[in-house]
């Protein structure tokens, strides 16, 4: 059986508790799969069965999150999957970040909502409806800086369980903002940034019949670890040397090095990769953490940055990513402004419309390249956590490429694109 473990003192609790902290000490929860059953199914009988279930009939096979069910949630009944097809996103490569390495780009924005946090929520309210059998639940709530939001509503629609967001005012794009209200969500506006929205929530989600959809809640953990079986399985059941991750809950990033030991564990991947947590100069703790041996995580308050998505200053999930990076060898990276602008025209100008928490990665992945830390011949992925198109306003301000304007007669518009006027085929 799956377990909720406390990353402090280790006492457990029952996945379907709706647990978020530790009873005993407040510490952070981590989802303990049962790796002693699942390693006595042999590698070839996990790449057949994951195989098959992508041509299935059956639309939670073809869910990209519970085709790897098994390793998942397997406790959870087909009748209590909540699920909007999410997952199944194209690896694609991506522009050149220097010679000899091998870059590719996980496009988890392509999903329903337009953002990785699907992956998360279908797990998290899949489960919600397990536990409303066990105890009361009123309302699934969440502070957002925009994307998980728009994925709670979503799947909580679509459950048919009241969904309460906080979001900090102004502070997340009009799509974000449009995309719980289309749901029917119940959308509060705060006062201050998403700290101060977590702060708030933390203490609503302790209230009784409420159930925190933030990923302190370990359930979304195990849905997001469904990126690398993903990357490793569109590899040919191979890890890469490096995945980069847009970082600022710093949930995805741990559910990353999750999902990586638990295939190397099944004897499906030989090594982990070397995670990066890519931050903005605005918003980097955990970067600046990084400097002083991880000993302790000093809250900032964080500065306008494109990257709203990762504009977080307080982080809650710095002990599940300290863990992460220290055991794969991984690091971090932050980047100003400039850099995360170049990043994203670079992947614009490749075809991939790129959010700007992605843009950052790309710079960071960059850097990694240019100082060594990333060497020729490595195989590198950087994770798109969203849809570009979430965030036009924000790339719009940036954009250099403009319209040109013409009257509607073909030499009108050979003149403003100066092609010349004779020349017909
Ligand atoms: C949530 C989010 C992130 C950060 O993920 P964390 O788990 O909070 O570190 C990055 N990019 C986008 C687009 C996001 O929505
Ligand atoms: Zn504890």
């Amino acid at each position: 059986m799956t377990s909720l473990c406390c990353i402090e003192c280790g006492r457990a609790a029952r996945v379907f508790s709706g647990a978020v902290a530790c009873a005993r000490c407040g510490g952070l929860l981590d989802p303990v799969r049962d790796d002693a059953r699942l390693v006595k199914t042999r590698a070839a009988t996990w790449r057949a069965l994951v195989a098959r279930r992508a041509s299935s009939a059956d639309e939670i096979d073809r869910s990209g999150v519970w085709t790897f069910r098994e390793w998942v949630l397997p406790e959870l009944g087909a009748k209590d999957v909540v699920t909007l097809g999410e997952g199944r996103t194209p690896l694609v490569r991506g522009p050149a970040i220097a010679p000899k390495v091998e870059l590719w780009v996980k496009q988890c924005g392509q999903q329903p909502t337009g953002s990785f946090k699907d992956l998360g929520m279908t797990v998290l309210v899949s489960a919600a409806r397990a536990i409303a059998r066990r105890r009361r639940l009123d309302a699934l709530v969440c502070a957002s800086t925009g994307d998980t939001s728009a994925a709670l509503a979503a799947y909580g629609a679509r459950a048919g369980l009241p969904v309460v967001v906080l979001l900090p005012k102004g502070k997340v794009s009009p799509a974000q903002l449009l995309q719980p209200l289309a749901h029917g969500a119940h959308v509060v506006e705060i006062d201050g940034d998403f700290d101060a929205c977590m702060r708030v929530v933390r203490e609503l989600g302790a209230r009784a019949g409420i159930l925190l959809a933030n990923s302190k809640n370990p359930l979304r953990l195990l849905g997001q670890a469904t990126v690398a079986f993903e990357i490793a399985r569109d590899l040919g059941w191979r890890a890469p040397d490096v995945v980069v991750v847009p970082s600022g809950n710093l949930g995805n990033v741990a559910a990353m090095h999750s999902g990586f030991s638990l295939l190397r564990s099944l004897r499906l991947i030989d090594r982990l990769p070397r995670l990066v947590a890519a931050q903005v100069a605005a918003a980097d703790p955990l970067h600046r953490a990084r400097a002083r041996g991880y000993a302790t995580l000093e809250p900032m308050t964080a500065g306008e940055t494109l990257a709203t998505a990762i504009r977080i200053g307080d982080p809650v999930s710095f002990p599940r990513a300290r863990r992460a990076l220290v055991e794969s060898g991984g690091t971090t990276t932050s980047v100003d402004e400039d850099a995360l602008k170049h990043g994203m025209a670079a992947l614009d100008a490749h075809g991939l419309l790129s959010c700007p928490q992605t843009g950052a990665a790309f710079a960071g992945a960059r850097r990694l390249a240019q100082d060594g830390t990333i060497r020729r011949g490595e195989r590198v992925v950087v994770v798109s956590t969203a849809s570009g198109l979430k965030f036009v306003e924000a790339k719009a301000a940036v954009q250099t490429n403009a319209p040109l304007a013409a009257p509607a007669r073909l030499g009108a518009v050979l003149e403003v694109l100066g092609l010349p006027r004779a020349g017909v085929a």
